[in-house]
């Protein structure tokens, strides 16, 4: 698989080299690769260093978002730490944690207390009875079978945060054991984009050569630095009724992340109706609060992410309350098409047509 992955990023590289125009000497350049990760397209452009260098940090950013999923992520490969935690569930000895993982855990146990339980990593056995890793970008299938009451009900009493052996929170570290209990799985699908976006950044901010940044991986978004014409970034917002035009941009300035999550991004549809794969732990079911996508803009991807998808379970009148209270601005896209967003967000945001294209 890696070399898949190799390969793709080779066939991928794609280099260019842009000449400063008007002030007679060449510039730095522009580069742009493009990967496979976390089963999604990943697009990185750098500005800034020589091809060289580009072409290292291309390699090391590949490495970090391999080994996030290979040693820390993944709930399917035996390598990873997830993997690990998720086969020690019942065996009452636990599974001791890395630094890395306690420290993302306890931002998720956070965000699982503050959202009042709408974003809960311990959702695997659901996620699971769904099979929603076999769903691809949402083809109509006759197929598909929703779980039923029992195998619900069933599923959902393996999960929920509040039964993790891990209080108090605050004391976590390399070291402390998680006990999860029998049959309870992770599943950090939620905050594996945002986590990668958070360490990409480091890896950008140890390169004094690199003076912009943007890195596009599925749904989430990470800007850095400025572009080489001094402009602003533009981040389009997907329209959920057509992911491949946009409703409107945001415009920013240095670093930012923006993480969307919608109920376009991954779904199966069946008799005209469409389950999607952002679940309701108070049902199990899809979570329907009158949302189709929300966006969250912040500034750091972990966090951006697993509010984007708890600001999508709440929907918008507990979600702005809940990214206020983080510091994070958000914009939601409601089943009739209306924008909700708050009050920081409006500095951002303009809807399209109202400004020129990005
Ligand atoms: P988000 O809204 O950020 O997250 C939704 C995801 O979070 C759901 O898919 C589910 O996994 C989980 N979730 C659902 N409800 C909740 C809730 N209430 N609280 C918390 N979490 C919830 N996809 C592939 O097709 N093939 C792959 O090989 C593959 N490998 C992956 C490896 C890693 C390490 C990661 C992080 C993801 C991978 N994915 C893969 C994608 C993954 O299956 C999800 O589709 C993706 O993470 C969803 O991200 P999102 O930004 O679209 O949605
Ligand atoms: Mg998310």
């Amino acid at each position: 698989m890696k070399g898949f992955f190799r390969t793709m990023f080779l066939a991928g590289l794609v280099v260019l080299a842009v000449l400063c125009c008007g002030c007679g000497r060449e510039s730095a350049g522009a580069w742009e690769a493009v990967d496979v990760a976390m089963g999604t397209m990943v697009r990185l452009k750098v500005y800034g260093p020589e091809e060289e260098r580009a072409g290292e940090i291309f390699s090391q950013a590949r490495e970090i978002l391999q080994s996030l999923e290979e040693d820390e992520l993944s709930w399917r490969l035996e390598t990873s730490e997830v993997y690990r935690i998720n086969a020690s569930a019942g065996d009452g000895k636990g599974e001791a944690l890395s630094a890395e993982m306690a420290q993302v855990l306890q931002t998720c146990l956070e965000l699982y207390e503050k959202s009042e339980g709408a974003f809960d990593v311990t959702l695997g056995a659901l996620v699971r009875l769904w099979k929603i890793d076999s769903w691809a970008g949402g083809a109509e299938t006759g197929e598909f079978q929703a779980p039923s009451a029992g195998s619900l009900e069933e599923a959902l009493g393996r999960c929920g945060s509040s039964m993790v052996g891990l209080l108090p929170k605050d004391s976590w570290q390399e070291g402390t054991r998680l006990l999860l209990p029998e049959g309870m799985q992770l599943d950090l699908g939620a905050v594996g984009k945002g986590l990668a976006l958070s360490r990409i950044l480091e890896l950008l901010e140890e390169e004094p050569e690199v003076s912009g940044a943007v890195v596009y991986l599925g749904g989430s978004v990470l800007t850095y630095g400025s572009r080489l014409d001094g402009g602003s970034w533009k981040i389009g917002i997907a329209d959920p009724s057509d992911p491949s035009s946009s409703v409107g941009i945001l415009t920013l300035e240095g670093q930012w992340c923006v993480s969307t999550s919608g109920d376009y991004e991954r779904y199966v549809e069946r008799d005209g109706v469409r389950w999607h794969h952002i679940l309701d732990p108070a049902t199990g079911l899809p979570a329907d609060s009158g949302v189709r996508s929300a966006t969250i803009l912040s500034r750091d991807g972990l966090l951006g992410d697993g509010l984007s998808t708890a600001c999508f379970i709440l929907g918008p009148e507990k979600g702005l309350e809940l990214a206020g209270e983080y510091g994070a601005e958000v914009l939601f896209i409601l089943d009739d098409g209306e924008f909700v967003m708050s009050e920081g967000m409006e500095a951002f945001f303009s809807e399209a047509g109202r400004q020129g294209s990005p």
